[in-house]
């Protein structure tokens, strides 16, 4: 990973066919400052239940060029001025504040990270279901001037696909958690949380999805099944890296979530969704754009790739595929008048 690798945009002509292998385009654009930050968005200190300080988890990060890491302890603010201080640097890095505002109903457990949150927020006493209890911890959050997330929908089969459409006020959710135990891929009837995501999306409700570590362990390699870091991340488009700017690009779904897949290029336009990997030369990449109901509009083989869209998908969002599992989730672009909000 480089960091802060200048944005190529591909073009946007109109294209006969709906999707074509499209060349790497190095052509300026008027978006050519933004950049792709790396962050992570979910990790734990022992200030909750990690075991490394915030100082050895911030290190862990910036050694491995990352951008930004956002600290999410358990229904605490970690405090990050100081970590700043010793770690930041203008343009290179960055710690976020965060907090995994954490609480359930019945045996539920229910857990939402507030970004970028001006002040401690305490979780909510009661409520009287789980979409009760996760819409106040949303307001929570927003009160607190902090950008929402939903966490690991299926951690405890918490979280059911019509609750998390119903929750307001809030854009992201985690498509992907790198903790061994929050059944990402379903199962049981349950429905994977990529699922979950285009039954959402087609009920009209626009969400993002992120990848995440919600790294806990950055020591004991005695234990195989640790929640550890390096497992989830996302690259933000931003023209600078500073907190409000990486959540208010997250809210727009100006970002893409990754386990392993870097693009060289993402560009949505309101005709055509344009998309190129930064091959890594001993593997291949398969590209699938998917439209409302999750079905596949289009597959590719080639690793760039335009899909111009017809009009009556709904939305259009992507997924690239690398050869040993890698994967990078495209955000989703509302298309027509019936696309998700
Ligand atoms: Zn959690
Ligand atoms: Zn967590």
């Amino acid at each position: 990973m480089i960091s802060g690798p200048r944005l190529a945009l591909l073009g946007t002509a109109v294209l006969a066919a709906a999707v074509v292998a499209a060349p790497l385009a190095q052509a300026p654009s008027p978006k050519s400052q933004a950049l792709w930050f790396k962050g992570n968005l979910h990790t734990h200190t022992v200030n909750s239940d990690g075991d490394s300080t915030p100082d050895d988890v911030v290190t862990w990060y910036r050694e491995r060029n990352y951008q930004f890491l956002v600290l999410t302890d358990h229904n605490y603010l970690t405090s990050v001025e100081g970590l700043n201080a010793l770690h930041g640097a203008d343009d290179k890095f960055l710690v976020v504040k965060g907090e995994e505002v954490t609480s359930r109903f019945g045996d539920k457990p229910l857990h939402v990270n507030g970004l970028e949150i001006e002040r401690f927020v305490p979780p909510p006493e009661g409520g009287g279901s789980v979409l009760e209890v996760l819409q106040q911890m949303v307001d929570g959050i927003r009160q607190a001037r902090g950008v929402p997330s939903i966490n690991h929908p299926n951690f405890g089969w918490a979280i059911s696909p019509d609750e998390l459409g119903q929750v307001q006020r809030t854009k992201l959710f985690e498509v992907f958690n790198g903790h061994p135990t929050v059944n990402n891929l379903g199962g049981g009837g349950v429905p994977s949380l990529e699922e979950t995501w285009d039954r959402i999306l087609s009920s009209g409700k626009l969400l993002y999805g992120i990848a995440v570590d919600d790294a806990h362990y950055f020591k004991r390699p005695e234990a195989p099944a640790a929640p550890r870091p390096g497992k989830g991340w996302v690259y933000v488009r931003s023209d600078r890296l500073e907190a409000r700017a990486l959540v208010e690009a997250l809210e727009r779904g100006d970002f893409y979530s990754s386990t392993g897949v870097q693009m060289q290029a993402v560009d949505a336009s309101t005709s055509a969704l344009s998309l190129s990997v930064r091959t890594e030369p001993a593997s291949k990449y398969r590209i699938q754009f998917i439209g409302r109901q999750g079905r596949v509009l289009s597959e590719v083989t080639t690793p760039a790739a335009t899909y111009t869209f017809k009009g009556d998908e709904g939305y259009v969002r992507a997924k690239v595929m690398e050869s040993n599992g890698k994967v990078a989730w495209i955000q989703p672009v509302p298309v027509g008048a019936a696309g998700p909000k």
